[in-house]
């Protein structure tokens, strides 16, 4: 924002022609006579604009309502026929005028404005009944529908299932150890964020982000319709930014870590058979590189199951289930609408 100046609009007298009449000075035509239309102002171009010293804004003008000439908003009754001012409306304002740096104001053409408004006004009445009975918004429920339908068939195949009878068929089992290896990784970090234990480090330089920096700044003028016959014109500056690259340091290097390597797995298909650990060829704990130590360890116990039309499932249970289960023994089970079963669900039957 920067200091603001008020100028005249101008103004064209409808019943003699004369143009270019001062918005503030001329409330009458100096040619004719009449009265001033506000509706027939328009902004002057900036070589025609004439400044109004000290002046004192108290408002849009107020239209007599007995002989339409516009007065200040200040005064009681009208100049010209003295009627009262208390229900006079006030003069309607132009939208404001923006322009950038570098260019120039043209004056109004104020003659295509009265034809738009006079075109805007013939063609609002057949305009308006049409918006009213074409503009149903069937899209939008049609959208909502299907919406509607779409969510209500992902809740239902989500949530419905059917309780079958199963039985047993076999068991499984399988326990696993996760065996890790020490290592030397290659990675790369920030080097201000790098591990204490990295060795073989290099750096380079590389962009880590950005900063916005002040670069100047952008101005416009805007015009603004005081609606007195009058308009100020200021400045409007904003600071502008460009982005600027911030480097650092990145470092590349390597680390010892333990990763993992291999997985050992045992199996079997029998509640008699011997449960074990599966042997990891581990001898010794060792700590320098090459060296393999024991993870996770992870076990699951699975009962195969047949239901009707002799659809196979399988399911894990817990171990006592599992080993307490024999060969035909009835269970329910419920199964998803894509054949999948919901093994919390499995239950022996009566
Ligand atoms: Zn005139
Ligand atoms: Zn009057």
């Amino acid at each position: 924002m920067s200091e603001q100046k008020t100028y005249e609009m101008l103004w064209d007298c409808k019943f003699c022609g004369a143009k270019k009449n001062l918005g503030k000075t001329h409330r009458h035509c100096p040619n004719c006579g009449a009265a001033q239309d506000p509706s027939w102002r328009y902004y002057p171009s900036d070589e025609e604009k004439v400044a109004v010293e000290d002046h004192q804004f108290v408002g849009a003008d107020v239209i007599c309502p007995a002989c339409s000439t516009p007065n200040s908003a200040a005064a009681n009754n009208c100049m010209q026929c003295g009627a009262p001012l208390a229900s006079g409306q006030r003069a309607k304002t132009l939208e404001a005028q923006i322009k950038a740096e570098g260019q120039v104001f043209q004056v109004d053409d104020l003659q295509a404005r009265l034809r738009q408004q006079n075109d805007a006004a013939v063609g609002q009445a057949p305009q308006a009944q049409q918006a009213k009975t074409g503009s149903i918004p069937w899209l939008p429920v049609v959208i909502g529908v299907i919406a509607l339908l779409i969510s209500g068939g992902v809740i239902f195949a989500l949530t419905y299932t059917r309780s079958t009878n199963v039985y047993v068929t076999g068991h499984e089992w399988s326990r696993e150890i996760r065996v890790e290896q020490y290592m030397s990784v290659a990675d790369s970090a920030w080097c201000d964020s790098m591990p204490a234990d990295a060795y073989s480090v290099s750096r380079t330089r590389e962009q880590r982000g950005s900063e916005q920096v002040p670069d100047g700044q952008d101005c416009r003028t805007q015009r603004t319709d005081n609606g007195d016959g009058t308009f100020r014109e200021q400045q409007v500056c904003e600071t502008r930014y460009r982005s600027e690259p911030v480097y650092d340091d990145m470092c590349r290097y390597n680390v010892d870590r333990w990763v993992y390597s291999r997985s050992v797995t045992a199996d079997g298909v029998s509640v008699n058979d011997r449960i074990e650990w599966p042997d990891t060829n581990i001898s010794r704990a060792c700590s320098s590189l090459g060296c393999e130590r024991e993870e996770e360890r992870g076990e699951t116990y699975t009962l195969q199951l047949r239901g009707s039309g002799d659809t196979a499932y399988e399911c894990p249970v817990e171990f006592d289930v599992w080993q307490a289960t024999g060969i035909e023994d009835a269970f329910t089970l419920s199964v998803g609408i894509t054949g999948d079963p919901r093994c919390d669900s499995l239950t022996r039957a009566g």
